[in-house]
């Protein structure tokens, strides 16, 4: 990750990623030119490092000119595209191809094309390294893109963000979700994960995911996964790592504006971990904490035996059940506790006392993270 004046991003397109993509425009237009000797224009200051490239690449003679508008004032792209440089030379008759680092709203293809209105020249071809196409706006046709990007804020190899990180070589994107708050709620069951993370839920107005809830959900409507995880389920056994991954992430996804989660039964082992934290990566976050309710052992059948009363959960209701539960989180999920001390990320709670007592003590440690 690194700062550019008060905004962060993270490495997006490697040197090699964008050579190819040179590489490949280079073959492309060279195919469409044939024997005409082009006039390749940069659109400065963006596209000096990709003309560079390009030209050095290109397999035949050709000319090479720049154009100097503004287009980027900051992270916006204005409506007004100012021309500092124009034209220098007569293109009377010529191919020119306009090479530029990026194309997002098109504001800048619009200033080009009315320059290039009153040139008679023979042959306008527009060539552009990054093409954002959501953002894209204008109708005038794209003849070459080295590659398409999301619409997102990028910097490097040329584009600079209040004029920084253009000397970059390679491509980093902002980073936009830096104030989620992440919290893994953690501890055997029955500790009291799931009631202590509906009141913070709302007090901290989080997305609380429990992947035990989201597996009796599909179970109750007979889904396909339902009926997979529930024989896991009903032996007190977890459910293979890569359905309960793949149901995780998709829960995360249909909460895209979520201000953060508390994952509640998740991540239960360590390959969990690791495809969380790269979950959370590709939405520009992480975890902050894991909180770990403690409670004994014989008080947690106690509480699950009470519970199974009215829970309606049969793998509350029978004590080996349980019991099986329980030495499922020792022998696979605890090991968790070191994944996350050694980030320093773990913290252990006391998990005995009143409901509101044990909220307090979450909300201490949320609130200095
Ligand atoms: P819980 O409601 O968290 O106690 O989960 C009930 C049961 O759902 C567990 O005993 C597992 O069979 C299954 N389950 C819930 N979360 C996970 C997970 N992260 N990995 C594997 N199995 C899970």
């Amino acid at each position: 990750m690194i700062k550019l004046h008060d905004k962060y991003f993270k490495p997006f397109i490697s040197s090699e990623e964008i050579d190819s993509a040179i590489s490949k425009l280079v073959d492309q237009i060279s195919t469409d030119l044939g024997d005409e000797i082009p006039v390749f224009v940069g659109i400065l200051n963006g596209s000096f490092m990709f003309v560079s490239d390009f030209v050095k690449k290109y397999p035949k003679p050709c000319e090479v000119t720049f154009i100097k508008l503004a287009s980027y004032e900051g992270l916006k792209s204005t409506e007004d595209i100012q021309r500092l440089i124009g034209l220098t030379q007569d293109l009377t008759g010529r191919t020119v191809v306009i090479l530029e680092d990026i194309i997002d709203s098109g504001k800048t293809m619009f200033e080009v094309h009315r320059i290039f209105k009153n040139e008679k020249v023979k042959r306008l071809v527009i060539a552009t390294l990054f093409y954002k196409p959501q953002a894209y706006k204008e109708d005038f046709k794209i003849h070459h893109i080295g590659m398409n990007i999301p619409d997102k804020f990028i910097v490097g190899f040329g584009l600079d963000y209040d004029q920084l990180g253009r000397d970059l070589p390679e491509i980093y994107q902002i980073i936009t979700t830096e104030h989620m708050t992440n919290i893994v709620l953690f501890g055997p069951p029955g500790a009291g994960k799931g009631t202590q993370a509906v009141y913070l839920r709302d007090h901290y107005d989080l997305v609380h995911i429990s992947t035990g809830d989201v597996f009796r959900y599909n179970i109750k409507n007979e889904t396909a996964l339902g009926l997979l995880a529930k024989s896991y389920m009903d032996k007190g056994e977890l459910v293979p790592d890569e359905v309960t991954i793949n149901m995780l992430s998709a829960e995360v996804d249909k909460n895209a504006d979520a201000k953060g989660f508390i994952f509640d039964g998740f991540p239960r082992t360590k390959a969990q971990a690791e495809s969380l934290d790269e979950l959370m990566n590709t939405k520009d976050s992480k975890i902050n904490a894991m909180i770990a309710l403690e409670v004994d052992d014989n008080i947690l059948i106690q509480r699950l035996l009470e519970r199974g009363k009215t829970s309606g959960r049969p793998d509350d209701a029978d004590e080996s059940i349980i019991k099986n539960r329980i030495s499922e989180y020792y022998q696979k999920t605890a090991v968790l506790k070191d994944f996350y001390a050694n980030q320093n990320k773990y913290f252990g709670l006391d998990g005995v006392g009143t409901i509101e007592d044990i909220t307090t003590r979450l909300k201490l440690v949320i609130d200095i993270l």
